[in-house]
């Protein structure tokens, strides 16, 4: 019986860490590595598997010891510790196995790892190819396919191999693809552009495993567009409402669409319904030339603001990822990103700057036009990382703004007035859920809250006037409201970390030019042909 030890690599500090949050309510992680246990899921149950998330902690010398091969799954901004591990792995003598997103994007950058076997695609076609060569005794082998599986097939994921407590929110996936073509998404690249979906039946057997578990928390959807097939997601929302009656609600759920999804109000209400209480929504710019030019023509058909607010009115908080650095962007494009977020009233908006990831239709465009820099250079994926290729605006102006709408959108004072504002209009969900009591840990992060922001901080008066407001006028949101306020903690600490970072790398590109210049040489990155 094979032994298979599962290890996730470590995620760097992101926006989304909130790890001063975590902290708060003894969680170490907001989401498990669904794609492992997926992947667990799929190979033969006859095997005994062991999982380590390295974002809780590291493997012992007795799981190493245990392992009979070694499977290591992630994407880029996990790519120093996937290869760190595949290090430790082979110290052991261990055989190892790699495959994942970041893996299946550039296999190049891996060969040279030690890795013996690459997995690459879609685990329910590649899987079962690798078990039958390693089964016969192949000690190595790279297993690809182009054709994209039928997902209904797809087995529940190994939810028991986690340790729940540690994370915030569990995962499922109901679907795989998207129908739309932004220029610069890899997500059509590695799943096509035809919605695959799984059966409600099959996605309710996930939840219901995870409630057997014990689970009952937040619930993220972790589709790419929850809504690229409409038809199929009504499907499911029908049996998830009878579903959660049923059991009362145990779960809250979050997701990521595009933004037609404000067209389709019966679509937003039955969500709702199905106790759906945020949303991602990839906004990107409210310049219409850069949406036109990277081919988001989805957010071209209507206002996003006024989306933006029927979204809200219906029930869904917003969150919203934004880019900087598109071509012909004109300056002052972090002006424009602050005050469309400040008007939609959204209260999380992420940023990022304009990367071509590899096999895109960007990356592609930007070849041809000798503009994409070395791919191996300083590429981690994360969203504080310069531009990987030559803008058509200087790099300083892009990188000044990015800090500076940063900067703006979460000053505490600033960022408190906007969640208010968007809790006063936001819909609320008219069913009764499962009201367990608070657990002492939910209290005691209650707690620190309510001092930190109540009585510590020099924004104690708004704090306390909009809490108060939204008491009165909008009663239902407001514990809601009060867990969106406590991410100002995150976002205090975050925004430091991003000026940072974006200084040092700043600076460290302004040197390399002035060296250009002084030496007319490129000592720089290379441009990619
Ligand atoms: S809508 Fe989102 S997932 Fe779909 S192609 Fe655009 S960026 Fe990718």
């Amino acid at each position: 019986m094979t032994k298979a030890l599962l290890i996730y690599p470590i995620f760097p500090p992101t926006f989304w860490s909130y790890d001063k949050i975590l902290e708060l309510v003894n969680r170490k992680v907001l989401l498990p590595p669904l794609g492992l246990i997926t992947v667990a899921g799929i190979l033969p149950q006859s095997w005994e598997f062991k999982l380590v998330d390295r974002n809780i902690r590291p493997a012992t010398e007795a799981e190493w010891a245990w392992a009979d091969l070694v499977i290591i799954s992630g994407m880029i901004v996990q790519k120093n510790d996937m290869i760190d591990q595949i290090k430790e792995a082979k110290k052991r003598n261990k055989l190892v196995a790699v495959g994942g997103p970041y893996a299946t994007s550039v296999p190049h950058e891996l060969q040279n790892s030690g890795v013996d076997f690459l997995i690459l695609d879609e685990g329910e076609i590649t899987l079962p190819m690798f078990v039958s060569a390693f089964e016969n005794g192949d000690t190595s082998g790279v297993f690809r396919t182009t054709e994209k599986p039928d997902v209904t097939i797809t087995p529940v994921p190994r939810y028991d191999l986690l340790e729940l407590s540690a994370y915030d929110s569990m995962s499922v996936q109901f679907s795989r693809g998207c129908p739309f073509q932004c220029e610069f998404c890899d997500i059509i690249v590695l799943y096509g552009r035809k919605p695959r979906t799984k059966n409600p039946e099959q996605l309710l057997k996930e939840l219901d495993c995870l409630y057997d578990l014990g689970w009952r928390r937040s619930v993220f959807m972790v589709d790419d567009n929850f809504i690229g097939n409409k038809r199929n997601v009504k499907l499911l929302l029908k049996e998830l409402k009878i579903w959660q009656e049923n059991h009362q609600y145990p779960f809250d759920f979050n997701t990521e669409a595009s933004i037609d999804l404000a067209s389709d109000q019966e679509l937003m209400d039955m969500m709702v319904e199905c106790n759906f209480n945020g949303v991602f929504l990839g906004i990107e710019t409210p310049d219409e030339d850069s949406l036109q030019l990277t081919k988001k023509f989805q957010n071209t058909r209507s206002s996003l603001s006024e989306s933006v607010e029927k979204i809200i009115k219906t029930g869904l908080r917003p969150m919203a990822g934004f880019i900087i650095g598109f071509d012909n962007e004109k300056k002052g494009a972090a002006t424009r990103i602050i005050n469309f977020v400040e008007e939609s009233a959204i209260p999380t908006a992420m940023f990022g700057m304009l990367q071509a990831l590899p096999n895109t239709a960007l990356w592609h465009r930007l070849i041809k036009e000798e503009r994409l820099l070395d791919p191996d250079k300083d590429q981690d994926g994360n969203q504080t990382t310069l531009m990987n290729f030559i803008p058509t605006r200087p790099v300083e102006d892009i990188a000044q703004e990015y800090i500076e709408t940063f900067w703006t959108l979460y000053d505490p004072n600033q960022y408190l007035d906007r969640v208010y504002r968007c809790f006063l209009k936001l819909g609320s969900h008219k069913f009764k859920t499962d009201s367990q009591l608070p657990s002492w840990t939910d209290l005691k992060a209650l707690g620190i809250v309510i001092w930190r922001q109540g009585f510590k901080r020099n924004t104690r008066w708004k704090f306390w006037h909009h809490l108060f407001s939204i008491i009165k006028n909008n009663p239902a949101v407001w514990d809601h409201y009060l867990t969106i306020c406590a991410h100002n903690e995150h976002f205090l600490e975050y925004r430091e970390i991003v000026k940072q970072q974006i200084e040092d790398q700043l600076a460290e590109y302004l040197k390399r030019e002035a060296l250009i210049k002084e030496n007319q040489v490129n000592v720089g990155w290379a441009v990619l042909k």
